[in-house]
Parts: C-alpha cells; sequence; structure tokens
C-alpha cells in the first residue's frame, strides 16, 4: 500500500461520519484522487424512497467531476463491515466511466484490499459499445 493509498483511506473514514443511513445504518466513506492530485470525499446518502440512494463512491466520483476534474486515478472505500466492503455493480460502471483504475477497500478493524476495476468488472459495456 502506498503513502497516498493510506491518505485515500483515512479521508474515506473522516467523510463516512457523514453519511445518511437512517435505513440500512451502514456507514460508508469514499475517497477518489484526480490526476491533479486533490481528493474529493462522499458518504453513502440514504433516501426514504430506497431507490434515490446514492453510494459514497459516487458521491465522491461526482463531487470531483462538479469540481472540474477529468481524470480520476484511485479511489478507497471504508466500512465498519466484517470484511472491506467491494462497490456495487452501479459503483463499478461509473468508475469504468471515468477510469478509475484502483479500487482500495478497507474497515475500521483495520483490513484492506486492493483491487484493479477490470478485476472488479470484466468485460465491461463502454461507449464503444454504443
Ligand atoms: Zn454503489
Amino acid at each position: 500500500m502506498t503513502e497516498m493509498d493510506a491518505r485515500l483511506i483515512e479521508e474515506a473514514k473522516k467523510v463516512r461520519e457523514f453519511a445518511h443511513s437512517p435505513y440500512s445504518k451502514i456507514k460508508i466513506g469514499a475517497a477518489v484522487l484526480a490526476q491533479s492530485g486533490r481528493i474529493y470525499r462522499g458518504c453513502n446518502i440514504e433516501n426514504a424512497v430506497y431507490s434515490l440512494t446514492n453510494c459514497a463512491e459516487r458521491t465522491a466520483i461526482f463531487s470531483a467531476l462538479a469540481a472540474g476534474e477529468e481524470q480520476l486515478t484511485a479511489l478507497a472505500i471504508v466500512s465498519d463491515t466484517a470484511r472491506p466492503v467491494p462497490p456495487c455493480g452501479a459503483c463499478r460502471q461509473v468508475m469504468a466511466e471515468f477510469h478509475i483504475q484502483r479500487v482500495i477497500m478497507a474497515n475500521l478493524a483495520g483490513e484492506s484490499k486492493e483491487m484493479d476495476l477490470e478485476e472488479l468488472l470484466p468485460y465491461s459495456f463502454d461507449a464503444q459499445d454504443l
């Protein structure tokens, strides 16, 4: 794990405290690294209409994009779960859209796992399929 990976995990850990998750009770934080060197954070935001819930990963990615970033390189996810929690399918597809290559998953117990997006989402749909 690189020093930047550790920093991403720390930022994800901090932002998970802002999660709005009265239904699932799970608090997840994410931090994405842009090519510029800046880090953008996101947490899960649930809604009484469950389908309107937004995952921490997408909140972080959308925050980076809204700040004008175009190149995103790595993303860390932190949860208080038995195993480091993997991103859902929707978030994997959004990560593919913005070419995020590395995903670092960690839990509060200090366990972590790193995977390439290609491992998480093989044979993904992309713009060439349109
Ligand atoms: Zn997700």
